[in-house]
């Protein structure tokens, strides 16, 4: 009995070990996006405040959105698996592009496209680097059969992979 006692409790560490590793791990990934964001923004002059958000799914993967109601902030929602499966360049180029939207956003004619989004990441980032983490997208999303947005999502040259 004192045994069995023994092993509920070594059971139960573990399982709050995990969940205490899981919150430090989702807690580094959206620092990580965050200091990108921040970076990149500087970089492309955009004083607009930009949070991250790290979400179960994303039918999108990224998305970023204007805040309602709060002039000048968007909000940055990342899909949290997707986020972990880039390295650093990848995610930066998806932050660029993001935050290309986010240009767009303030600029007139306000006319959201994803070539624009690409060109405005460009300055901040290698157009090659898009190639990579769009494979990644088109693999995913073809996976999770979505479409879409994403399938639009074509850097110029790009095509989705048959
Ligand atoms: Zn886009």
């Amino acid at each position: 009995m004192e045994n069995l006692g023994r092993t509920c409790v070594a059971a139960l560490c573990v399982c709050l070990c995990t969940s205490a590793y899981a919150h430090a791990h989702a807690a580094g990934d959206l620092e990580r996006i965050q200091q990108i964001v921040d970076d990149l923004k500087t970089r492309l002059a955009i004083p607009q405040t930009v949070h991250v958000t790290l979400v179960p799914t994303n039918p999108t993967l990224f998305s970023v959105a204007p805040v309602e109601h709060e002039r000048g902030t968007f909000l940055l929602s990342v899909e949290e698996d997707f986020a972990r499966a880039l390295n650093d360049e990848e995610l930066t180029a998806a932050v660029a592009h993001e935050l290309g939207h986010v240009w767009i956003y303030t600029h007139f004619p306000y006319l959201q496209t994803e070539e624009l989004a690409n060109d405005v990441a460009s300055r901040v980032i290698d157009r090659s680097t898009l190639r990579p983490l769009y494979e990644k997208v088109w693999n995913r999303t073809a996976a999770a059969e979505l479409k879409a947005e994403v399938i639009h999502q074509q850097a110029g040259e790009l095509r989705p992979l048959p």
